[in-house]
């Protein structure tokens, strides 16, 4: 009796521990196949003026739909034009200041706050990712307009963590193009990759007369070629954008509004549609052209 009883014990028991292991090994699974399964999509956005975080527009409009539309981000790490440093820094603060680095904007604009949290663990885990250079850990930059001016739109309530990674402004678009691979892991673990800049973007030649829309012939020519590139995935045309003729060394006078582009194309994937949106030139010599990849 004692013996039954013992050996009824034992059965329960280890059916219980084995179910109890099962179950839980069978929520892992699942948790992480869920996560792939909702790989986050990769954005290039052309940002423009940074009146369009506080100026209801066609291009504002378009980024609060996509906030919309895209799964909620765990956290977003933007790529922004206006990080340019020596060697690649990530923010790790936990809470990033609102960096308002432009002048000669209203006074609406330099009081804009976007107190969204930073993701100090994340930034940490990305810093290890990286193999092919040393990341550094970054407590001093915060969110410049290259980056809230587009997530405030988005991500109004200010809620989903934001980090930033800098571009390294010794290197060319290969290595940021090389890079960007290495940030892949990061879209099965919901985090929005955001990559900010212009694609065209020669703000010496714009023409006011043109800022409702309009291109000069080069810039809409070579918008429509960019386009094509990207759709046909010929990237490495795209990373030897210097070769691409005398439109791309007027649409590229420096390339830090283009070099974001390159973190969103390294990370396409075979299976990723591709659709452009806010596709647009302004004031002649610059696009709003902006991809989603996935
Ligand atoms: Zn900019």
């Amino acid at each position: 009796m004692e013996r039954k009883k013992f050996i009824q014990t034992l059965g329960i028991g280890t059916l219980g521990t084995l179910a109890m292991t099962t179950l839980s090994d069978f929520k892992k699974f699942t948790g992480d196949l869920k996560v792939q399964d909702e790989m986050m999509p990769v954005l290039f956005v052309g940002h423009g003026s940074p009146m369009n975080a506080i100026e209801d527009n066609e291009f504002s409009t378009r980024w609060m739909a996509m906030g919309k539309e895209i799964p909620v981000p765990k956290a977003v790490l933007i790529i922004s034009a206006h990080w340019l440093t020596q060697g690649t820094k990530i923010t790790a603060m936990e809470m990033p200041k609102t960096i308002h680095d432009f002048g000669g904007f209203p006074k609406a604009l330099f009081d804009y706050e976007y107190p969204a949290p930073g993701n100090p663990a994340l930034a940490a885990e990305t810093a290890s990712m990286i193999k092919s250079t040393a990341l550094t850990l970054d407590h001093d930059w915060g969110l410049d307009h290259g980056a809230w001016s587009v997530v405030c739109r988005m991500y109004p309530d200010a809620k989903i963590p934001m980090l930033q990674l800098s571009i390294d402004y010794s290197k060319g678009a290969q290595y940021h193009y090389d890079l960007s691979k290495e940030l892949a892991a990061l879209r099965k673990k919901g985090v929005l990759i955001l990559a900010s800049g212009n694609m065209i973007h020669n703000l010496g030649m714009i023409d006011w007369s043109m800022m409702n829309g309009g291109g000069f012939d080069w810039a809409l020519s070579l918008n429509d070629t960019f386009k094509s590139l990207i759709s046909s995935g010929d990237h490495q045309k795209l990373i030897d954008y210097e070769k691409l003729g005398s439109a791309a060394k007027l649409a590229i006078p420096t390339p830090d509004h283009y070099f974001p582009l390159m973190y969103s194309l390294g990370l396409k994937t075979e299976q990723d549609k591709i659709s452009f949106f806010n596709d647009k030139a302004l004031g002649g010599s610059l696009t709003m052209t902006s991809v989603k990849f996935g």
